[in-house]
Formats: structure tokens, sequence, C-alpha cells
């Protein structure tokens, strides 16, 4: 067995890349299948995702869109709809900023396809990323709207934003890799989107695995005290079970004897008003001292990237 510290990483770097390969990475944790990326390993990957309904992956990329309207019948037409999962702005005279995920986005044509405001934007997503679009829309693609332009923000303006705007359409991932104690908290919070390793698909005797349970060290025991020796105890014996289940069960079936403290990835995308959100509840005194030992360094990095919003939090209260 392999006992690791508890760790975080802001997902920057992902920001930087297309929709594809932003929500293949993300997906692939679910399966531990990263070393199965390559250059055109993207498409297929999506295809089967959306295929088998795996819905969740496809939350993993955010778009901010600028759309303008000739009337506000177009607008109140698209109001009417309370879209969900979508974050609304009037930026200007018959101008919005609309923020989603690529499934908010495909919902939402999906659910309202004769809507002028939705078919402007599908028309737009679909023209550029034809991908997410494909199983949706007639093989030419739609018209274009009359009346509604689309545009998309890029993510420097989406930074540019005022605060009021920033809090709302920024959206931010990051990845924990933590116990799952803590991961079963985190993933209370509803206006977020997760993914999570799988213990259903992950078998942790295979080499990709070093054929060992890994498993997030406690920070409750000292190294060297009887409850720590006791704790270790535990997971050596689970281990054991674990694998020797294995050799006769599926890991959905082994797993149910994996305790709480397994190491588990999960990456954790909010827009920064959740984030706020989060580690109001999740850094306080009352909160667990495993959570609190990886989102209060956390809240320290957000400090330093988004000072305005985050500077008046302060942990331990
Ligand atoms: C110290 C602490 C102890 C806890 N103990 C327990 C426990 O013993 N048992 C337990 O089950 N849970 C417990 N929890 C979890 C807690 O009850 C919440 O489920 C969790 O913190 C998620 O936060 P949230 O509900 O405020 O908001 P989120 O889900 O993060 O939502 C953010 C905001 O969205 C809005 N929102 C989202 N969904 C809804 C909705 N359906 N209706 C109305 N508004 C909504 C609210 O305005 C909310 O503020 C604990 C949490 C903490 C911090």
């Amino acid at each position: 067995m392999k006992v690791i510290a508890p760790y975080f990483e802001i997902l920057e770097d992902l920001d930087k890349q297309s929709l594809s390969i932003r929500i293949e990475a993300c997906g692939r944790i679910c399966y531990k299948s990263e070393d199965k990326i390559t250059p055109e390993s993207a498409e297929p990957f999506i295809r089967s995702i959306i295929k088998h309904g795996h819905n969740s992956v496809t939350e993993m990329a955010v778009l901010t869109l600028k759309v303008l309207y000739d009337t506000e019948s177009i607008a109140n037409q698209f109001f009417n709809l309370m879209p969900k999962f979508l974050l609304v702005d009037r930026i200007g005279k018959k101008e919005l900023l609309i923020s989603g995920s690529v499934r908010a986005f495909r919902e939402l044509y999906q659910a309202n396809p004769t809507v002028k405001m939705v078919k402007a934007v599908a028309e737009y997503l679909g023209s550029r990323h034809p991908l997410f679009y494909e199983d949706l829309l007639p093989e030419r693609g739609l018209m274009k709207q009359e009346g509604v332009h689309v545009e998309k923000v890029p993510l420097e303006a989406v930074d540019a934003l005022p605060a009021d705007l920033l809090v709302k359409h920024r959206h931010v991932a990051v990845l924990f890799v933590v116990n799952r104690a803590i991961t079963h908290e985190i993933v209370r919070h509803r206006p977020v989107s997760y993914l999570q390793e799988s213990q259903r698909y992950c078998r942790y005797s295979q080499d990709k695995f070093g054929n060992e349970i890994t498993f997030v060290k406690p920070m409750f025991f000292k190294d060297d005290s009887a409850e720590y020796s006791l704790w270790e105890k535990a997971m050596r014996d689970t281990e054991k079970i674990y694998l020797k289940l294995l050799e006769t069960s599926s890991p959905q079936a082994a797993r149910t004897v994996l305790p709480n403290s397994c190491k588990t990835e999960l990456i954790t995308f909010a827009n920064l008003l959740e984030w706020l959100h989060i580690f109001k509840l999740r850094t306080s005194k009352g909160a667990e001292p495993s959570m609190r030992e990886v989102m209060i360094p956390l809240l320290h990095k957000f400090q330093e990237k988004y000072p305005s919003i985050f500077d008046g939090i302060q942990a331990g209260t």
C-alpha cells in the first residue's frame, strides 16, 4: 500500500486548451486512462461519452457568449424559458452575456429548438464546434438567425469583467487528490460540475496503480502514535482483502470493503461565486479538519489570483 499527503491543483493549463482537449483531459480522470490521450483521441472519446450519456463530462468546458438582439421580444422569448444551468446578464441595451457549459448549451437547444435566440446560439456553436452538435443539428447546420448576433467572449475578456460579472461568469477547475470522506462532502455543493476517479472502473491490482491501493494520510494521528499504527494496520488488512476479492470479483464488488481513507481524485469546476460560498463554509472553524487542510491553502491561491473577490474571507472564523 502507498500512503500520500492530500493535495490540490488549480487546472489553469486547461484554460488554454481547446474545448475538446479540456473535456477529454477531465473525462479520463474517471477511468484513470490519461495514458490513452493522443493527438487524435479527443474526438472519439467525446463521441463515446455523448453516446453513452456520461453527460457530466461535457460540463467540463464553459463558454461565454455575447448575444446582441434587435427586438425585446427576442430576449423575452428566451427569458420565458427560464434557462437552466446558464448564467445570463444584461450588459447593455439589447445585449446579453451568457455563460454555460457545452452540456448546458446542448440541452438548451434540445429542449427549445424553435426559439430564435436559442437557434442563433446553436447555429454559432454548431458551426464552430461541430463535434458537440453533430447528433443534434441537421447535417448542413442551421440557418443564421436574422436579428440576433452571437460572438464568443475570450477568456482574457472574461477576466477583465467588472467584479459583479466576473464572479458569475469566470469558472475555475480544481483537482483535489484527497480521501473519499472529503470528496463526499465537497460534492454536496450543487451549482458545481464534478468528475471523480471511479472505484467501479479502476482496478487497483493493475500495474498502472502499482498493484496496490493508495491511501491518504490522516492528519488526525501523529506518525509514531498508537492510533496511527492502528490506522495503518486497518489499511493494510483492507488492501489484502480487496486484492483477494479481485481474484474472483469485479472492482465494483471488491470496492465494497474500501474505507474513507482511500485516495481519490475529484475535479471540481465552479464559478467564483460558488467558490466563495465553498470557502466560507469549508475553511471555517466548524469545517472538518482534513477539509480545511486543503481548502485553506487553496483559498490563499484564489486570494492571490482574484483579490477583489476573495480577500474578505478570513479562514478559521
Ligand atoms: C460544518 C458543516 C457541517 C455539515 N454537516 C452535515 C451533516 O451532518 N449532514 C449533512 O447531510 N450535511 C452536512 N453538511 C452539508 C451542508 O448541509 C450542505 O449540504 C453543504 O455544505 C452544501 O452547501 P449549501 O447547501 O449551502 O450550498 P450549495 O449546494 O453549495 O449551493 C450554493 C447556493 O445555491 C443555492 N441552492 C442550491 N441548491 C438549492 C436548493 N435545492 N434549494 C435552495 N437553494 C439552493 C443556495 O443559495 C446555496 O447557498 C455540513 C456542512 C458543513 C459546512
